[in-house]
């Protein structure tokens, strides 16, 4: 069910400091993904956009860290997600390593049997302190049957087309009869 145009609910995912704020902040329109100093930062910021000559309102919620894992704002975030961006650092292998564990989570507790995610490899401006290379992050992708991008924050890279895929993954799934 659903109307094309949305709106459609989008939950930031993954562990401290992967740079989910940063995506969150971009896609409010801040200059540099920092918060500005005259406002509390936001957490929930909800644009229109236009994807495939087709209008979408997308609401992002970057709230996963405020809770702790397990508890109750966590899981009111898979209840709340349409889709879910599961964020790892490529400079951070141990955000990585984590990304299957919350992956299950994801799965388990949204009310949708098979909730769109898509693996989001973050960072990839500092190529010197990568340690997570394109390939295991596709791969790990493939094994776990979601899509993957990576993007920077920093650079604003890939990160019109990382909010543009999430409105595309979620029409795919409300489409399918
Ligand atoms: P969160 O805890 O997942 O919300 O992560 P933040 O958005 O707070 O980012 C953590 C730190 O990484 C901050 O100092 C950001 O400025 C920095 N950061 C986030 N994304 C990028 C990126 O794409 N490239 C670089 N170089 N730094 C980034």
């Amino acid at each position: 069910g659903g109307s094309p145009g949305g709106p459609y609910r989008v939950v930031l995912a993954g562990e401290s400091g992967v740079g989910k704020t940063a995506l969150a902040g971009i896609f409010g329109g801040l200059p540099d993904g920092a918060p500005r100093e005259d406002e509390h930062p936001a957490d929930t910021y909800e644009r229109r956009l236009s994807v495939d000559e087709e209008l979408a309102t997308l609401i992002l919620y970057d709230i996963w860290d405020q809770g702790e894992a397990g508890g109750w704002l966590q899981e009111s975030c898979l209840q709340t997600g349409d889709a879910f961006l599961l964020v790892f650092s490529v400079t951070d292998r141990r955000s990585f390593s984590r990304v299957p564990q919350t992956l299950l989570r994801l799965r388990e507790g949204s009310p949708h049997p098979d909730p769109p995610v898509i693996l989001v490899g973050n960072k990839s401006d500092l190529a010197r302190s990568r340690e997570v290379s394109l390939e295991e992050g596709r791969s790990l992708a493939v094994m776990l049957s979601c899509k993957h991008i990576e993007t920077s924050a920093a650079l604003h890279h890939n990160t019109r087309e990382l909010f543009e895929g999430a409105v595309r993954q979620i029409r795919l799934r409300r489409h399918r009869p």
